[in-house]
């Protein structure tokens, strides 16, 4: 009898294996009742919202060549144009590198920490490597701010793993250039992206779905690893030899009784964001020409900000803005929808200079996975799960299968260039 594989999910990395492995001996799982997992873009009232604010910046030949090309998409392709905002205050991004936007007072300090800059360059945890690279000043009023807001834990808990190729690294000439000068932002990872011209970001893959056999409405609820079994919904139970899965690692916690008491306790300390996604359809009453913001401020429950219609098939055509607010709590946080709802709604109408009226429509949904939180030990423990689930042939692929945090492209080239490990 031929080896049975079961692919667990459909997401970008489970697209990324079947791309590539175009055999017969395996059946795709996912508990959605649609393909795609958080590269899904959800339809409401005939506009996509993403899943937060989800661009392809990609510079990977293999992934542009296998996903953009020949494969009939119909995308733009953009200068990026991001800002950040604090006390109402429009300033560049990133903030260490427009600093002519900020008040004379913070020049000077910032001025005077990157002259006497202490060059050792410990970096134990996300604090440290902030302050050797931005200064003290722009890390306590700017980036620990927006660390709690977006990440929902202080710097100091943090690894500095997941920095490279997200945050751009001290360059002292070029901060003393943006004190009087307005920066090019050329060297930013996503100085340019793409966006599909229909369909939200999904619709950059959707064709490559087309001819994929996916199990939709099946839901994995428990694996045995003695009998290597899969139960699907509580009900049907499938034998495998080998399980390639995108499957969350914590949610092995529940899946797999049998689990050992340390790795079930280990994957209990790893923490994750929830995304709380805003999504609205106002009138246009003031003119925004960005993309996206961010927003610096304690008090303002919204993290980032994106005008979809700044980049779709909706620019210029009409009157309104179709904007998405993200918010993001910690798994272990209390929602206090009320309150979050409350402040979201204000900031919206502050921001856009509207009344309750000039809402068109609004409608929120709940991401509960959004990013894995690169906590200091989760390294090491992450490393050992992943090694005892191929011990047991399961196999983990893509941004939260293997609770690491990928851009679209590398979830996606995790599964394609995936092979066993026997
Ligand atoms: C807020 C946010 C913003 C992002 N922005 C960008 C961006 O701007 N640019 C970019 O390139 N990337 C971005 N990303 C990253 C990108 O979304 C991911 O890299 C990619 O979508 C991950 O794909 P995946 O296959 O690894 O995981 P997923 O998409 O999560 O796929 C896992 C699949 O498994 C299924 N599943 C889970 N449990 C079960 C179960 N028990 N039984 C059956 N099926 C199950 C799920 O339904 C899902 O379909 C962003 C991510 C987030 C969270």
């Amino acid at each position: 009898m031929s080896t049975k594989n079961l692919i667990l999910g459909s997401g970008l990395s489970v697209l990324g294996f079947l791309e590539k492995n175009k055999l017969n001996n395996f059946e795709v799982f996912d508990k959605n009742d649609y393909f795609g997992g958080h590269a899904y873009s959800h339809n409401i009232n005939g506009y996509f919202f993403d899943e937060g604010a989800h661009i392809s910046h990609s510079k990977n030949n293999q992934f542009l060549e296998i996903v953009l090309k020949n494969n009939d998409i119909n995308f733009n392709q953009f200068k990026s144009l991001i800002f950040n905002f604090k006390n109402s205050k429009q300033l560049g991004y990133p903030i260490q590198l427009n600093l002519k936007d900020l008040a004379i007072s913070e020049k000077t300090k910032i001025f005077m920490e990157a002259l006497f800059h202490n060059k050792k360059n410990i970096n134990k945890n996300y604090y440290e490597w902030l302050v050797s690279n931005y200064g003290e000043y722009l890390t306590e009023n700017y980036y620990k701010i927006y660390t709690k807001k977006y990440w929902r834990c202080d710097p100091e808990e943090m690894d500095v793993n997941w920095v490279s190729g997200r945050l751009a690294k001290r360059n002292i000439s070029k901060t003393l250039y943006s004190l009087f000068l307005k920066s090019d932002n050329n060297n930013l990872s996503y100085n340019k992206f793409r966006y599909p011209v229909k369909g939200g970001f999904f619709g950059l893959f959707h064709n490559l779905y087309k001819n994929k056999s996916i199990n939709l409405n099946s839901k994995i609820t428990k694996i045995n690893l003695k009998k290597k079994t899969v139960l699907i919904n509580n009900n049907l139970e499938k034998p495998f030899d080998n399980l390639i899965s995108s499957i969350p690692l914590v949610d092995y916690q529940t899946l797999i009784p049998e689990l050992d008491d340390d790795i079930k306790f280990n994957l209990s300390e790893f923490k994750y964001t929830s995304l709380i996604s805003y999504n609205f359809k106002i009138k246009k009453k003031i003119t925004i020409n960005f993309q996206w913001c961010y927003f610096y401020d304690r008090d303002i429950d919204v993290s980032r900000m994106s005008i979809i219609n700044n980049f779709n098939q909706e620019k210029n055509e009409d009157d309104f803005y179709i904007v998405q607010m993200e918010v993001f709590r910690r798994n272990d946080e209390k929602i206090n929808y009320d309150e979050i709802d409350k402040n979201t709604k204000n900031h919206l109408i502050n921001f856009f200079k509207i009344t309750h009226n000039d809402i068109y429509f609004e409608k929120r949904f709940f991401v509960e996975k959004a990013y894995p939180i690169p906590l200091i030990g989760v390294e090491d423990k992450r490393l050992k799960i992943l090694d005892y689930l191929k011990k047991n042939k399961i196999f983990q692929i893509g941004l939260y299968g293997k609770w690491k945090y990928m851009w679209s492209d590398q979830s996606f080239l995790d599964g394609y260039n995936f092979e066993y490990e026997n």
